[in-house]
């Protein structure tokens, strides 16, 4: 069987939907998860005003941590009518990020 996850994808292999767009996998929770313990570092340390500073490091170090992770997370390929995702695959360089006017044609369906 030949292995066809390796060329970029003109069509969804679930539903055979055309348009496609491409996203950052960005781990949602792992990104809440920064903002959120930053945000608590900041209000303890910011209580004290000796420690005010390394509360306001906190916050930078969260946004540099964000960003890094940005920079790192791996696009993938996801379908606008079933939505599915599809990850390990080169991306598509005719498939652009998601635009509402092709999402809202498959809104419904
Ligand atoms: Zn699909």
């Amino acid at each position: 069987m030949e292995d066809a996850t390796q060329h970029p994808l003109q069509s969804c292999p679930q539903c055979g939907c055309a348009d496609l767009f491409i996203r950052k996998d960005f781990p949602q929770k792992l990104g809440l998860l920064i903002v959120v313990t930053a945000g608590i570092t900041f209000l303890v340390l910011a209580a004290n005003p000796h420690t005010f500073y390394l509360g306001a490091w906190a916050l930078v170090a969260a946004v540099l941590v964000d960003a890094l992770l940005y920079c790192f997370v791996p696009k993938i390929t996801i379908c606008y009518r079933c939505r599915a995702e599809f990850r390990g695959i080169p991306i598509n360089p005719t498939h652009e990020g998601f635009e509402l006017s092709i999402g809202e044609k498959y809104r419904n369906g």
